[in-house]
């Protein structure tokens, strides 16, 4: 039997309607950018393997640092013990973060560091002895696929099973220059009882790679801390230069209170969570009543091996040549932009540093839209190049060491895509 044929008896995937997806793709090796099937067939990994790799596959600096672990210490307990990985992580990781964030509370993937944040927030205001419940996010967000992850996330297709389970959440619209002061004045009237804002920073990932201003952001954050809402940056898909810089937040001159990150945490090499906060948050938990415990923890808190892959991406991360990749990077994408952004199948087009997001026009034939999707993603896949398109939204978010040639492909490739495939206009 044939690995795909193994995998279709005993494999359930995600986000995957079993019935009717396309056998998966066995990849058996990784290299740079790129992924190699069984028959040596190349794949462009365009999307990072859902956005998680930043150097590349199979790095093998990240590669020799694990090991090096492994052989050292695999895994311990992180209540009542240390290690050394977990301590240098969390200094180097708070030194690069805006100058309020003291203290890191590890777990092992972005729902549970988003689960960590709301308990902090929610706890922060029950041990003041203050009553202040409510959360507020924006509309089309996405925190997470975990209850309380799902709860801050828009209500979607997505939430439909469970959306009467989920705690009631305000949301927003993303704010503009038009609607700035409404939403103000919206958040002004929610406030007894508001507890903490929980945000995407400049960009939304999976509701389609909606982008919205700094500065907008900015004055939002300004608002709430005067009201005394925390705020929670959610960093797990914008953190790690993505954005163009270190963090999205540094686009912004205010600063949250808590930080959530995962997926770039270890390039991309495995699962490892990690909450960030400012000590006032930290001194609220501190107390001779124990019932003011965060208590909070997973088997796996603060992994070793995860810790080092982490340290090894961040050493790759700050090395020059990696800011110089995602400047490269962020500049052929603006070239590529301008080139097509009046092509009469593009909708818009839109770009915050290394993610570039390009919506095609649909026409008002829902079934071409339903169909639309799938075409591109195949027709992708036949030319070598993994991007999986968010409905009509195709995204490019690369490794950041991808060659330029290869980006050139990939851009060629979707102009050849929007000549070819056929347009319902
Ligand atoms: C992916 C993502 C999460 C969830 O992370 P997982 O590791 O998939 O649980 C949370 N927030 C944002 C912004 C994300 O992009």
């Amino acid at each position: 039997m044939s690995l795909v044929e193994r995998d279709l008896k005993v494999i359930w995937h995600p986000y995957t309607q079993m019935k009717t997806a396309l056998p998966p793709i066995p990849i058996v090796t990784g290299e740079g950018a790129c992924l190699f099937d069984e028959n040596g067939k190349k794949y462009i990994d365009a999307v990072s393997s859902w956005w998680v790799n930043i150097h590349g596959h199979s790095h093998p600096y990240i590669a020799k640092k694990v090991a090096e672990q492994l052989t050292k210490l695999e895994h311990v307990i992180f209540a009542g013990f240390t290690h050394p990985a977990a301590v240098e992580l969390a200094e180097r990781l708070l030194a690069l973060l805006p100058d309020n964030q003291k203290k890191a509370f590890y777990s092992d993937n972005g729902s549970t560091a988003v689960e960590v944040a709301i308990k902090m927030c929610l706890q922060y205001w029950y041990n003041k002895g203050e009553k202040r419940t409510k959360i507020l996010a924006f509309k089309n967000a996405y925190h997470g696929d975990t209850f309380g992850a799902m709860a801050v996330s828009g209500r979607s297709a997505f939430t439909a099973a469970f959306d009467s389970l989920l705690f009631e959440v305000e949301f927003i619209d993303l704010p503009n220059s038009d609607n700035i002061q409404s939403l103000k004045s919206q958040i002004s009237n929610l406030k007894p009882g508001l507890a903490c804002f929980i945000f995407e920073p400049l960009v939304q990932g999976a509701s389609g790679m909606l982008m919205y201003e700094a500065e907008h952001l900015n004055e939002l954050m300004a608002y709430c801390s005067k009201e005394g809402v925390l705020l929670i940056a959610d960093e797990i898909f914008t953190g790690f230069g993505r954005t163009g810089k270190p963090f999205a937040c540094h686009h912004v001159s205010e600063q949250p209170d808590i930080m959530c990150f995962s997926k770039g945490l270890t390039g991309g090499t495995m699962a490892l969570g990690l909450t960030t906060c400012t000590q006032q948050i930290f001194d609220a938990f501190l107390s001779d009543d124990r019932l003011k415990t965060l208590f909070h923890g997973h088997s796996f808190t603060a992994n070793p091996v995860a810790c080092s892959a982490a340290l090894a991406s961040l050493d790759l991360f700050l090395d020059g040549a990696t800011a110089i990749n995602i400047k490269r990077i962020t500049d052929l994408h603006a070239g590529f932009a301008l080139k097509i952004k009046s092509h009469r199948k593009i909708k818009t087009i839109r770009q915050t540093g290394t993610i570039l997001a390009m919506e095609w026009e649909t026409g008002t034939d829902t079934s071409y839209f339903n169909s639309l999707r799938d075409r591109l993603y195949q027709y992708f896949l036949d030319a070598g190049i993994i991007l999986r398109p968010l409905g009509n939204i195709i995204y490019i978010l690369p490794p950041y060491c991808i060659t330029t040639d290869d980006l050139n492909y990939i851009y060629s490739q979707i102009e050849q895509a929007l000549e070819e495939i056929s347009s319902p206009l």
